[in-house]
């Protein structure tokens, strides 16, 4: 049986590694996974015919060549040799956790990062048990700084996410409810995030600390931490308008700065602004940091702003829970534009507490009556009233039929709801 140093040694040392037979390049290495849905033993043979140098499989069945090496557990063999992989790289690395934000901070930290340091930083969202080393895994040693984005819809997954990626610096964004169903509790979802401070305490490293997040505040009280905040901190920050992009003061050492950018609602100056202590922290110079962040656009459905023939939209259909969905409607709630229309789609994975979480995000969106209330999909069936302005729509595809016959004209729209709402579709007919 051969030792992880020596495989890595052996096999995987300069080569690209990849899960995925479909990307295969010229002497790539491929890990074979096997999924509920899937069994990556299969695809071995095509990864050798597109060139992979080594093929490592989880079942002797698929032993088809002397370039192919029988691993028993193919997922723990990729975390413990992109661990391996991360301590001989011995570069200081960022891990982001959080229930929202963690792909924008991500992104926005690493645009910040990159201007002094070569970065790599997760792909997209991939910032699971597999994402997390593939993403150590693309780091090389002309890699100066990494930052590993580390979700969680279980109890304990941030702790395995660290054992595998070691960061020495932490930043949770925040923590609210969401994917309840996976947690069972809010302690639970707690005690999970909180395995990032205690990864990075137990090794002496330092967190990131938003200075007006009580529970954050609290949960690393008593070790070395790096605060921003809006009047506290090692960075001090300050919203001065909202619409409709996000500006930003910074107070530097070299005055104010005001930072433009392309993010939209109040929500991302929370993620601007520990982007911008993180670049101050590593030394970034101040105007390469506003640099970056104006330059950052978001992508992927988070909080666009998308000037449609008809409407103004702010298109954020990526993903939906309850605190993100508060703080939007909030957001939404200060715009000054009329007429203003709310598409909420469901928030899902919450299990038992759906529910009532349906039921406050209605109340909250129809505290205002500036607004129509759009509601697409029956988890919303029981929590509307016969109020004038609340609509609700049985899935995505009859809102559309509704839209295609009732079209809209010079609103402000907010769009927002889970992944399987899929809400993006009806931009078309807006
Ligand atoms: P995921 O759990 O899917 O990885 P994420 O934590 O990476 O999500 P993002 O992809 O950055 O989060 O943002 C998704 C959505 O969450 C945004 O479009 C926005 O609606 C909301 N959001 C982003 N940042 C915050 C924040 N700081 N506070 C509350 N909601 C936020
Ligand atoms: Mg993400």
């Amino acid at each position: 049986m051969y030792s992880i140093p020596q495989l890595y040694n052996d096999f995987i040392r300069g080569h690209r590694v990849t899960t995925d037979s479909r990307n295969i390049q010229e002497g790539d290495v491929f890990i074979a996974l096997k999924g509920e849905n899937f069994n990556g033993n299969q695809f071995a043979r095509s990864a050798l015919e597109k060139g992979a140098s080594t093929a490592f499989v989880d079942d002797k069945a698929y032993l088809l060549s002397e370039k192919c090496l029988f691993i028993p557990d193919g997922l723990g063999f990729l975390q413990e040799i992109a661990h391996y992989h991360r301590h001989r790289l011995g570069l200081p690395i960022l891990g982001i956790t959080g229930t929202n934000g963690k792909t924008t901070t991500k992104e926005l930290c690493q645009a910040v990062l990159s201007k002094r340091y070569r970065t790599i930083a997760t792909q997209g969202n991939l910032n699971n048990h597999i994402g997390v080393p593939l993403t150590l895994l693309s780091m090389d040693e002309n890699t100066q700084f990494g930052i590993v984005e580390m979700g969680a819809n279980h109890p304990d997954e941030i702790k395995d996410l660290c054992e595998i990626a070691d960061p020495d610096f932490g930043l949770i964004t925040n923590i609210g409810q969401a994917h309840l169903e996976g947690f069972g509790s809010y302690e639970n979802i707690v005690r999970t995030k909180k395995q990032l401070y205690d990864h990075i305490f137990r090794k002496s490293g330092k967190v990131f600390v938003h200075t007006e997040d009580p529970l954050l505040m609290q949960l690393s009280e008593g070790h070395t931490r790096i605060l921003y905040g809006k009047s506290e901190g090692d960075l001090k920050g300050e919203i001065k308008q909202t619409l409709p992009y996000l500006v930003y003061a910074l107070k530097t050492l070299k005055g104010d700065l005001y930072i433009k950018t392309h993010l939209i609602g109040s929500y991302n100056f929370d993620n601007a602004l520990a982007a911008s202590c993180v670049g101050q922290y590593f030394d970034v110079n101040p105007l390469h940091i506003q640099e970056a962040i104006e330059s950052y656009r978001p992508t992927n459905l988070r909080s666009q702003l998308v000037k449609t023939a008809h409407n103004t939209v702010i298109l954020d259909a990526y993903n939906a829970n309850p605190s993100s969905m508060s703080v939007a409607i909030k957001n939404f709630a200060e715009i000054q534009a009329s007429p203003k229309i709310l598409i909420l789609g469901e928030m899902r994975e919450l299990g038992t507490v759906s529910e009532e979480a349906h039921r406050k995000i209605v109340s909250l969106a129809t505290e205002n009556p500036a607004h129509t209330v759009f509601l697409v999909g029956n988890n919303f069936e029981h929590c509307g009233d016969n109020r004038k302005f609340i609509r609700h729509f049985k899935d995505t595809d009859t809102l559309i039929e509704y839209l295609k016959a009732h079209p809209l004209h010079a609103s402000y729209i907010f769009v927002k709801g889970s992944r399987g709402n899929k809400l993006e579709r009806i931009v078309e007919f807006l």
